[in-house]
Parts: C-alpha cells; structure tokens; sequence
C-alpha cells in the first residue's frame, strides 16, 4: 500500500523514432526504485546475466525469427487477409503473399529505416502467416527490437484496416507462431563469435564453448519453456500435427541435433549458432534471453556435454525408441512447464525473489483461469451426452 514507485529510466541507445508516426520517440527503460535499479524489472533481469557473461568475457548474441499472422475482422470472427481459398499448405505461396504485400512491405521497409537488417520475409506455412527475419545483435538490443516490432506491426497492420497477432496459435488446423531464438556467444571484446569451430568432430560445426552452452539448456529446458512460452496456448503449438494436415515443425522433445527441424534446440546449416525452436512470440524476451543465458552460462561453467546431436527426423521415433535414447517430452502444458518452473532452482535465482513470486502468481492463476472455464469443446462433447 506504501510502496515506493518505480521509475523509467530511459536507455537513450535504444532511442527509436516511430516510423509510422515521426513525431514520437520510443525508448526502452530500466526500472529503478529507492535509488537503485529494481530487482523485479525484466529488463535488469536481463542486465544481471550480461553481466555475469561479461564476467567470463562473453556477449550473448541472439536473433529472434518473428512469425504473425495478419488477419482481419469478420462477421463470423477473425479471417484470413486474402479474399483466395484457403490453402492444406501455403508456405510461400506467390499469390497470397502478393495479396499481403502493401502491409508486410511497410512493415519490411520500416524495419529498413530503422537498420534492423531484414535479410528474408515469406508467407509462411498457414494462411496469412508472416515470417520476417532481421540481423542478430546484443541480447538485450535484440528483445528491445522484438517488444518495439510487436506493437510497429500491430500498428501497421491497423492502417492497413486488418489486425496482427503473434499469439502462438490462433487455428487449430493451421501451423502456429514460433519466435525461435538463434543464440550465439561472442568474446566481448573483439565481437569474434565464439561458437563458430574450425572443425567439429560431431559434424555441426559448432565449437565446444557452443555445445557447453547447448548442454546447460538441455539440463534446464523444461523450466525455460515456461518463460519463452508462457501462455496456455503456447503449447497448442508444440504439437507433432494435431489436426492439421502435415506436421507442425514445432519442437515436442527436450533434445538437440543438426540442421533438422524436428529438435527443440537446432544447429542450423552452417553452424556457428544454436536455435531454439521452442520460444513463441507471446513471451518476454527480457526474461527468456536471461533464463537461456543463464541455463547457458551454467553449461560453459560446467564444460558441460550435451551427448551426440539428434540426426533424424524425431517426429518418426517410437516410444521405445526415445525411451532407449533418454529422450522425454516438453511439458506439454503451461501448468506442467509451471511445475518445472517450480522445481528447477534456477528459476528463482534468475528472476529474484519479488518477481519470481508474483511472476508465478500470475501465471498459477492463468493457468487455473483456464481448467476452470468450460469450453466449446466440452458442450460439443458433453451437452447432449448426458
Ligand atoms: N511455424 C513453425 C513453429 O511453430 C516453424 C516453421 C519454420 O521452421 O520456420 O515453430
Ligand atoms: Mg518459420
């Protein structure tokens, strides 16, 4: 009730000039409070493990694929942006991306003005489903990009009469929204990236400081799925196919591997970097790239290893198969990646304990919102049943 207020203060390298309305100025903040920076600020989250990778002379670097859809609003709720038949599969589909041009392209060329370095944007897998893919750059730069994109594309998509969401997945028969992360660690005095190898026994070209990083995101994977996908919907999305007609490349076991886009954490072609498949945009990017960070750290410090790289499609593994490799599943809901959240002291150490307990407050009570409402699906099955 007498609490001290919180303060912005405003990092001025994060200056932005909005670009569908010059006049205004956005800046990411710190928080602080009673003089110094407050302890529960996502942000300083973030800022105490980049400290504590400059510690041992690391910059964490990391590129955030963005996936949305860009919908409009009709009598029957929200629709695909095209006035085309839906398609089984409409990954870069000419037709309806052209359709969609005039919105993604302000959105392309505001990024470009802005210097993000957009290099790819594509219509993707679903009807109406966008990727837009921009250069890597410091972790923390990176997150103030990704919560500055969400609201320019919401904002674009607006003038443009139609809406944007990065929720993970709005259709049940459509691939969902991942934000994968594309992690790497660089000397923080040359920039050198420290995961690329001059030659790598296990074929993925990726140096041991890399697999150390992978192998303290193995050990934590479970507790990190519950920041980097943080709603009840997040885990529609990590399914094999659900009810959709081809599979979902979205990541539904805690392993590793190369190129292929089956595991949770990818070497892509080229090495150099790890991905992690199973972040979504509806997360915090401040408290997913520090609970990676730190789940990474704890690896380098360990010299820890991550056991052989998956080199097959996992979606086609047999129970008994992953059984004998060891290999379990992603908490398959947001009360089950909670448990885990619970359970892995790395958890509290990373948020600090004020934001530790009302993070977890909150989402305990969402994920309780959500077994306690009674759904469409249950009066379909039930209603006449009884
Ligand atoms: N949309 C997929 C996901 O939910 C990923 C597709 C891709 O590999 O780009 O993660
Ligand atoms: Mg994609």
């Amino acid at each position: 009730m007498s609490d001290e207020e919180v303060s912005a203060h405003a990092d001025p390298a994060s200056c932005t000039q909005l670009p569908w309305r010059p006049e205004v100025a956005w800046f990411a903040s710190d928080l602080w409070c009673e003089g110094k920076p407050f302890e529960a600020c996502s942000r300083n989250i973030l800022n105490r493990q980049r400290a504590a990778a400059a510690d041992l002379g690391l910059a964490f670097n990391l590129g955030i694929e963005a996936e949305f859809f860009v919908l409009k609003d009709g009598p029957d709720g929200p629709a695909f942006a095209t006035d085309r038949a839906p398609l089984a599969k409409a990954c870069y589909d000419g037709y309806r991306g052209l359709d969609n041009l005039d919105v993604i392209g302000d959105l392309v060329r505001a990024m470009q003005g802005l210097g993000w370095g957009v290099y790819s944007f594509d219509h993707e897998d679903a009807n109406s489903q966008f990727e837009i893919d921009f250069s890597y750059a410091e972790c923390r730069t990176m997150a103030d990009r990704f919560v500055f994109l969400r609201m320019m594309a919401h904002e674009i998509a607006r003038e443009h009469g139609l809406f944007a969401t990065f929720m993970p997945k709005p259709f049940v028969n459509q691939t969902g929204s991942g934000a994968h992360f594309n992690m790497s660690m660089a000397d923080i005095e040359t920039g050198k990236n420290l995961f690329e190898a001059e030659e790598d026994p296990r074929g993925c070209d990726l140096s041991e400081l890399g697999y150390h990083f992978t192998a303290g995101l193995l050990r934590h994977l479970p507790a990190i799925m519950a920041v980097v996908a943080p709603t009840v919907n997040s885990y529609k999305r990590l399914v094999k196919q659900g009810q959709m007609s081809q599979f979902t490349w979205a990541p539904v076991f805690v392993c590793y591997g190369n190129n292929n886009r089956t595991n949770a954490l990818r070497i892509p072609l080229g090495g150099g970097r790890v991905e992690l498949r199973a972040a979504d945009s509806s997360c915090n990017p401040y408290l997913g790239a520090a609970m990676v960070l730190a789940a990474g750290l704890e690896g380098i410090r360990d010299k820890a290893d991550p056991g052989e790289p998956q080199r097959e499609n996992m979606y086609l593994k047999s129970q008994a198969e992953l059984d004998a490799m060891g290999i379990k599943e992603l908490p398959h809901t947001l009360g089950e990646a909670l448990e885990a959240f619970k359970s892995d002291p790395l958890s509290r150490q990373v948020f600090g304990d004020a934001m530790y307990e009302s993070w977890l407050a909150y989402k305990e009570d969402e994920w309780l919102g959500y077994l306690n409402h009674v759904s469409d699906w249950e009066r379909d099955r039930y209603l006449k049943m009884y």
